[in-house]
């Protein structure tokens, strides 16, 4: 019998990152000056990125090193288990393998801190004494706090409005860690002071509250600005756990068949996946990588693939990408790091080539699917990774009912105990299915800019 829980030693981390970048067979179209709408150069972003951030963003290398100080840390948590959830397939009575890459062990919970970690390290690098940031749920904000707080920066965190409100306790985690959390729309800055202008009420989005944080790094030398997925560079960081999954898959002797990531901004999909797709590319392997998102935040299976704003005022880089539209308000489903209206240029460029998949989930069958694995494998998944939790289910089932020994890799890429009202809600009934309507997203879409 294989093992159920697959290590790999500190000696065993992955020394450099993995660049998709150096193989894609054609890259994504260069993100545009929001301005001018010409052609974004290095100078462009250095006014709220350090240069060696800017250089991965555009870097064709395939290798790039992990400098020692991010290893260091890193190794805190690092490298994450891979874990069978034997229980679960027993439980589905399936003659699939279930593998999952567990990242809820980092400090933060999830996932985000294998790139807040190097972005706070070569932001106090470069000079820099302060970071901003936005969050939504507050997985992002709190990845980030703890990695400004390891590299002595300051940081600041605009919070969407609703989650800052309803959320208390993540903000108590990004204060513990030293932050200043600001709920978004503020009127600290003159974006937040335009939308409370118009919309009084504002809950914030995301997109607003990105707006803030470009704008408040934009305005300080002494601050850059920080973002936790969507980005080059962010996936490349991500890259680490797909490359630790790869090493420990061969450990189990098992190549997967499919391997499936949950989508927000698409940093942990592309992490999971990215290392894989070079095998896929190369035509060594038939692997299906499946991307999977909320049907009330359809970026990949419903979005348009064009340019558009990565805020909602207009600051951040035009990238081409599956966009819902910038003006694009989510429904308050409770996987509220699935809730941007982009996805990240690379993905996108990956779908539109065809090399990788992308599905959608109702909320209602994820929090089964949730609950169904925490009873199988006494883990609770956050409700963004409960995504790939279902649809690795579902692959599971098919692979019974064809009769076929499917390996199925699919990434944790966080615990659910900061959700645990969301579960409440899912337990008593009181949980819907949003399904993004017709009319909502053409809506959005008429707002695209024009380049
Ligand atoms: C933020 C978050 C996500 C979604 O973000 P991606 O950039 O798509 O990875 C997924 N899972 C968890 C646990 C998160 O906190």
């Amino acid at each position: 019998m294989s093992e159920l829980k697959i290590l790999l030693s500190e000696k065993e981390m992955p020394t450099h990152w993995y660049n998709i970048q150096a193989d894609m067979p054609e890259l994504p179209d260069t993100p545009l000056n929001p301005v001018t709408k010409e052609p974004l150069g290095p100078q462009d972003l250095a006014a709220i990125f350090p240069m060696e951030l800017i250089k991965q963003e555009v870097s064709q290398e395939r290798w790039i090193e992990i400098p020692d100080e991010v290893r260091d840390i890193y190794r805190i948590w690092r490298p994450s288990p891979l874990i069978r959830a034997r229980r679960l397939e027993k439980a589905l009575d399936t003659p699939a393998r279930i593998y999952y890459k567990y990242e809820g062990v980092s400090p933060a919970g999830s996932h985000k801190l294998n790139t807040a970690v190097p972005q706070a390290y070569y932001n106090k690098a470069a000079g820099i004494k302060r970071l901003s940031t936005e969050t939504g749920a507050g997985q992002w904000g709190i990845a980030l706090s703890q990695a400004c707080n390891f590299f002595d920066l300051e940081c600041t965190v605009y919070m969407v409005k609703v989650s800052f409100n309803q959320k208390p306790y993540r903000k108590s985690l990004m204060e513990i860690f030293g932050s200043n959390v600001i709920a978004s729309p503020s009127n600290l800055t003159e974006s937040g002071r335009k939308i409370l202008a118009e919309f009084p009420d504002s809950n914030g989005s995301l997109g607003i509250a990105i707006s803030e944080a470009v704008e408040d790094a934009a305005k300080r030398d002494d601050t850059n600005y920080a973002l936790g997925s969507v980005l080059n560079h962010v996936c490349l960081h991500q890259s680490i756990i797909g490359l630790e999954a790869k090493a420990q898959m061969e450990k189990a002797g098992f190549y997967p068949d499919v391997v499936i990531g949950c989508s927000g901004g698409g940093s942990n999909f592309a992490g999971i996946a990215f290392p894989f797709i070079n095998d896929k590319i190369a035509n060594k392997s038939k692997t299906r990588l499946v991307a999977v998102e909320p049907i009330s935040c359809p970026t990949l299976t419903r979005g348009e693939y064009s340019y558009d704003y990565g805020d909602v005022v207009g600051l951040a880089p035009i990238m081409k990408m599956n966009t819902l539209g910038a003006s694009f308000m989510p429904p308050g489903i409770h996987a509220g790091g699935l809730r941007y209206h982009g996805v990240s240029p690379l993905v996108s460029k990956l779908l539109q080539d065809g090399l990788i998949d992308a599905i959608s989930l109702g909320q209602t069958s994820v929090f089964q699917g949730a609950i169904l694995f925490a009873r199988a494998e006494g883990l609770i998944p956050a409700p963004e990774s409960s995504h790939a939790v279902q649809a690795a289910i579902n692959e599971a089932l098919e692979a019974k009912e064809a009769g076929e020994a499917r390996t199925i890799l699919f990434n944790m890429s966080g615990h659910g105990l900061l959700d645990l009202p969301s579960y409440d809600l899912y337990l008593s009934g009181k949980l819907e299915d949003f399904p993004l309507p017709e009319e909502d997203l053409k809506k959005a879409l008429e707002r695209l800019p024009h380049v």
